[in-house]
């Protein structure tokens, strides 16, 4: 049996009955990633020995006849910014080639705990910022689709792991769309959680008021049950909201009769590419026809939504990047003379050319006699956009658009033209902007074979209703079940 191929929820059925070990699952993904990562580069770090050392653990339990969670013994792989004990965190950056934290991020610590296999570390854009995993300081993820084409960004490397099933599942982290563009891209499951749902300790952080860390699965039960694992409030992060996690997985229902879906006028504009329309278009369709209600919302400030970003996020960025000063972490440069010169190499050196870009710009929107016009006011319609979506879901239980305007698009396309790359995030950035959770799962494909992504959006803390429109769609199409044809 190729076990690499299943999912998380398939495999814990197996592990029960005893039919197979954690330690073949996890050895089956090793040679899987032996195999084909050579092609994908989504790995920066395979903690092989390690990984089967765990998993022998796991399976003594097991056989010890312990309960154990639904992750138990399943390999689970995690971006690159998501600080693991002992374990190389670069955040594909040269800044911190060599960066061990001495800590686990809080999610780490609790897939820990549900006996989760760690089998390494996924590559990304530098910082995450970017949309197609090129601004990366260490290799290119290609996206198993088509190797010429990006996986996305900025989780490219936990995307395409999973699309390519080189992990079983993994987590990434979206700011603006770095879960669910990149899902889309790669044709597997990714959710951003509500903005406080799941912790950031032990996140690096890039834009501290929009991150989040969430699944990027297989299938929507996958997506439950790790949802499930990372949730709930955590001391060490202020911003992490103290409110019951539902048990996710009674959300797994195939049913959304009377369920209200808006269609916002403002996400079918031009550009989009015409295979997400029809296939968009088509998923609505069906939603009408399992009985659910559909009708066209209005979300009017979405125009500002990037141009807002770009201030916010570039301004919080520039001031988390600061602590990168050649004294506490990872890279100096040894080009230097005295102690500023010291900090000004080993920045100049150490950060790629969009990570320069966003601390300029963010220093800037933040400078006297600047902040009032560029970081005030979008702080002034950020709110503005997110009452936008208070007033639309007072009419309906979420919204359903696509997840990117286009698939995929080819390595070096876009990189020379950062305003054409910042558009790929236009579907995504607003529910950022307003903290709400939103899913991405696979609704079609394009005339060239590429993954097409549906995105739904919900309100605060309902990531529950957005798993049952979503498992919805699943149960009743067979979207999530093509893979990408690679051969070793
Ligand atoms: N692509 C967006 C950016 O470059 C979003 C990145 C993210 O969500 N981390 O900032």
């Amino acid at each position: 049996m190729e076990l690499y191929k299943l999912t998380a929820h398939e495999l814990r059925d197996l592990l029960r009955k005893k039919e197979v070990s954690s330690v073949e699952i996890t050895k089956s993904i090793l040679d899987r990633i032996s195999e084909i990562d050579s092609q994908v580069q989504s790995y920066i770090t395979v903690t092989g020995d390690e990984a089967v050392k765990r998993a022998q653990e796991i399976d003594d339990k097991i056989s010890a006849g312990e309960q154990l969670s639904d992750l138990a013994g399943i390999p689970m792989a995690l971006k690159d910014n998501i600080c693991t004990e002992n374990v190389l965190t670069t955040c594909a950056s040269k800044m911190l080639y060599n960066f061990v934290p001495p800590y686990n991020a809080t999610v780490t610590k609790k897939l820990n705990e549900a006996g989760a296999v760690l089998v390494g570390k996924l590559n990304m854009d530098e910082f995450a910022m970017g949309s197609s995993t090129e601004n990366s300081g260490f290799q290119i993820t290609h996206n198993p689709w088509d190797l010429s084409r990006v996986p996305g960004g900025s989780s490219g490397g936990s995307a395409a792991a999973v699309s390519a099933d080189e992990c079983i599942a993994a987590l990434g982290t979206d700011t603006g769309g770095s879960i669910r563009q990149p899902a889309s891209c790669c044709g597997v499951v990714g959710l951003k959680p509500t903005y406080g749902r799941v912790s950031r300790y032990g996140l690096v952080a890039f834009a501290s008021s929009l991150d989040q860390i969430g699944p990027i699965t297989k299938d929507v039960e996958d997506c439950a049950i790790l949802l499930k694992a990372i949730s709930g409030f955590d001391p060490f992060d202020s911003t992490s909201v103290n409110t019951e996690v539902p048990n996710y997985k009674s959300f797994l229902v195939n049913d959304v009769r009377g369920i209200r879906i808006g269609i916002p006028d403002e996400y079918f504009i031009e550009g989009l590419h015409p295979d997400v329309e029809r296939s968009v278009k088509e998923a609505i369709g069906l939603f009408s026809k399992w009985g659910a209600e559909t009708k066209r919302v209005s979300l009017p400030h979405t125009e500002y939504a990037v141009a807002i970003y770009y201030i916010i996020a570039t301004a919080e960025a520039s001031s988390n990047l600061a602590r990168y000063d050649g004294v506490k972490y990872g890279f100096r440069s040894d080009r230097y003379r005295d102690l500023m010169e010291m900090y000004t190499q080993t920045r100049a050196r150490g950060f790629g050319k969009e990570v320069k870009r966003r601390i300029i710009l963010g220093t800037y929107v933040l400078s006297a006699g600047y902040y009032d016009a560029y970081y005030r006011k979008a702080s002034q319609v950020r709110t503005l956009m997110r009452r936008d979506f208070e007033e639309v879901f007072k009419e309906v239980d979420v919204i359903v658009a696509p997840t990117s305007p286009t698939p995929a698009f080819g390595i070096g396309e876009k990189i020379e033209d950062p305003l054409q790359m910042y558009l790929s995030d236009i579907h995504t950035i607003p529910v950022n902007l307003a903290g709400i959770p939103a899913i991405s799962i696979p609704c079609g494909f394009t005339r060239e074979n590429l993954p097409i992504g549906l995105q739904i959006m919900g309100r605060p803390f309902e990531e529950g209703m957005l798993l049952r429109v979503a498992y919805t769609f699943e149960q009743n199409t067979d979207f999530h079940l093509k893979k990408p044809n690679l051969n070793g």
